[in-house]
Order: structure tokens, then sequence, then C-alpha cells
């Protein structure tokens, strides 16, 4: 299994990473869909959320636990934010190493079809 998710996390190409630790990566998204635009990635190797196994739960919730303090951190909590999982061919997923889009910035719009 080899991304360009993990050609970031092994540093074999540049991103602009704002957060790591020893379980998980952020950094922001090159086609951002608004105004701030993050991915949080496990370093664990995860294709998607389809197959993800009980033992991934509490990584999974890390991802979640990191994109809400980044959130608080950098101030926009309050005012609100979306946190999103595109899994696989309808749910629009192009990159096949489990990650979770945080978007934020602006009122977003309802989305779907
Ligand atoms: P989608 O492309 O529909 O958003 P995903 O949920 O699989 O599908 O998201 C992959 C995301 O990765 C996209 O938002 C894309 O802009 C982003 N991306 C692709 N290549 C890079 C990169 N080298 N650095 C940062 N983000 C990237």
């Amino acid at each position: 299994m080899d991304t360009i998710f993990h050609k970031i996390i092994s540093r074999e190409i540049p991103a602009d990473i704002l957060y790591e630790d020893e379980h998980l990566i952020a950094f922001r998204d090159t086609g951002p869909q608004a105004p701030v635009h993050l991915l949080f990635v496990p370093k664990q190797t995860i294709a998607s959320l389809d197959v993800a196994k009980p033992e991934h739960a509490e990584l999974i919730g890390r991802l979640a636990l990191a994109a809400a303090e980044y959130a608080r951190k950098e101030g926009f909590a309050e005012d609100g934010y979306r946190v999103v999982m595109n899994c696989n061919a309808h749910g629009g997923q192009t990159v096949y190493q489990l990650h979770l889009h945080l978007l934020a910035g602006a009122h977003l719009g309802r989305f779907g079809t």
C-alpha cells in the first residue's frame, strides 16, 4: 500500500504539515474546498473506512479528536466546522488511505448529490 499520503508521511513528497504525533499526521489539502481545509491521516495503513476493523477504533477516534483540538486551538471551533470521510467511489474517495477532512472558515453549504 503506497499512496500519496504515505509519501507525505515518509517525507518523500512535501506537504504543509500542521500537526504530527506518533499515530497521525495533519496537513493542508492542496485542493481546498473551504478557507481552512486540512487532512488528518493515520500513519498505520487503512485503505478506507470500509475496511477499518474494531482494532482501529481508537485510532479513528484520535483523528476526530485531533481535528477538534486543532479547531479549538486555531479559534474556529465556536463558529463551527465540518469533518468528512469519503468512502469508496460513490463517496468520492480518490486517495485510498483513510483520512478525515476538516473544513472551516466559512458557513458551509449543504452537501449531497
Ligand atoms: P476527494 O478527492 O474527492 O476529496 P478524498 O476524500 O480521497 O477524495 O480526498 C483526497 C484529498 O487529497 C483531496 O481533497 C485532494 O485535494 C487531496 N490531495 C491530493 N494530493 C494531495 C497532496 N499531495 N497534498 C495534500 N492534499 C492532497
